[in-house]
């Protein structure tokens, strides 16, 4: 009998990768991916506990599948990703939900389908969350069921080194590991051949890449420029960068390279000296502002995209003007702007200035409304320009594309014949509406 799985999928590109690879797994078994909860045969939880909302909600919708499992007994439900590696979380989760089967953590996602069958053999409750991930190269002989045809994350690190002082991630993701980079060039050229257009290589820090001393001497820059020559018509982006590794050679493989999207999310948090020191964050306001002064002068047409946190422990309001000041003199095309939101296990968390949660609200307000308009400037600026654009789908009025930016472009097909999906074009931008950009063909 034909068998079904459903994967909720919480958090970030990471997760959203894993899960692609968990799909994997489950498509190798025999299993089909169904939308309708209720008559999957399996369901997988991959959290996230960047955010303890996030926690809650998840625990929420874990709990939902209990009147499901009472009906349907032989349903297996498996949890795994961040939230599930967190220290004793397996046996709190299976305390709070007894009805949960596989519990694993995200340092071994790729062994899954071994925690499944051993489960089926079995039948006993299996707990595989393990502290350190010291394998690597497994993942490329992996199978992924990518949601997309033409978009592909391809991991190049696990892990983070940098203990920011509101994050959870280096305690649950452990230290930094790099893939070595013969496996990530021939993942990547699987992909280029397979027709994917646009590969985003992945990694909590992209910029420490070969830092831990296990890629030949091959850093960042080098494995950037060296996947951007390979062969084939595809685009090549990466995050997430943090501004203190961000070097110089970055910068200029990035300007010599077409194949390079000329867009950087590089996040800067806050804009206080006293506020960067408090998040551990290892740089200042200074050295971020010439960081993007050089970017700018190498690359001029960069779109800047950027991650801020207002309400950290501490925030006066002359702190948040920095911020304010800070991304006025940045100019971001996007901005993803949190308020702080506490987070057990961080040292964040136990700082005893905490921030009112209607202060918080009041200042998200303010930034919020001057990055819409900034960015909403910098988009009416691309009017009379020409982008290159990947055109990834159509609906009865448009064909739509995608910027270099991640900008959504749409091109009226009154006022074309036809346009392929997958390829790239010279598309004129002509307006800017409803937050898309509208273009034509050269
Ligand atoms: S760089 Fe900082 S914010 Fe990013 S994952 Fe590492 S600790 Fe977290």
């Amino acid at each position: 009998m034909q068998k079904y799985y459903y994967i909720y999928t919480y958090g970030c590109q990471m997760n959203v990768h894993e899960s692609e690879k968990i799909a994997g797994m489950l498509e190798d078994r025999g299993y089909i991916r169904t939308d309708e909860v209720e008559k999957a045969d399996i369901i997988v939880f991959n959290t996230c506990c960047i955010r303890e909302s996030a926690e809650q909600k998840i625990m929420g919708n874990i709990g939902a599948v209990k009147p499901i499992k009472k009906v349907k007994k032989d349903l297996i439900v498996a949890v795994c990703g961040c939230m599930s590696q967190q220290a004793d979380m397996a046996s709190i989760l299976r305390k709070k939900f007894p009805f949960i089967d596989i519990v694993f953590g995200a340092n071994n996602v790729e062994f899954f389908g071994e925690y499944l069958d051993e489960f089926l053999k079995q039948k006993k409750f299996c707990n595989k969350v393990i502290q350190d991930k010291n394998y690597m190269e497994s993942a490329t002989k992996m199978h992924f069921v990518r949601d997309n045809s033409l978009y592909a994350y391809v991991n190049i690190m696990y892990g983070c080194n940098n203990f920011c002082t509101y994050c959870i991630v280096p305690y649950v993701r452990g230290r930094e590991i790099s893939r070595a980079p013969k496996t990530i060039y021939r993942e990547v050229k699987n992909l280029i051949d397979m027709g994917y257009k646009v590969i985003t290589l992945l990694g909590q820090n992209v910029n420490s890449y070969g830092r831990d001393g296990s890629t030949g001497g091959v850093t960042f820059p080098k494995l950037l420029d060296n996947i951007a020559n390979l062969q084939g018509d595809f685009e090549l982006r990466f995050m997430t960068s943090h501004p203190k590794d961000l070097s110089d050679e970055l910068i200029e493989v990035m300007a010599k390279n077409p194949k390079i999207s000329k867009t950087l999310h590089l996040p800067v948090q806050a804009g206080s000296n006293k506020i960067l020191k408090a998040m551990n964050r290892s740089y200042d306001r200074e050295s971020y502002l010439n960081l993007i002064r050089k970017i700018k002068e190498a690359m001029p047409d960069i779109t800047l995209s950027t991650d801020i946190i207002v309400g950290f422990p501490g925030e006066t309001e002359e702190d948040y003007l920095l911020t304010e000041q800070l991304v006025k003199e940045v100019q971001y095309h996007n901005a993803f702007i949190f308020m702080y939101s506490r987070r057990r296990g961080t040292i964040a968390d136990k700082l005893e200035n905490q921030v009112p949660i209607s202060i918080k609200r009041e200042r998200i307000h303010r930034l919020l409304a001057i990055e819409h308009e900034i960015s909403t400037k910098l988009f009416e600026k691309m009017i009379g320009s020409t982008q290159r654009v990947l055109i990834d789908g159509e609906n009865n009025l448009f064909y739509l594309a995608k910027a270099q930016c991640g900008k959504v472009v749409k091109i009226a097909k009154s006022t074309v014949t036809k346009l392929n999906i997958g390829k790239f074009i010279d598309c004129e931008i002509t307006d800017y509406k409803n937050g898309n950009l509208i273009g034509r063909t050269k």
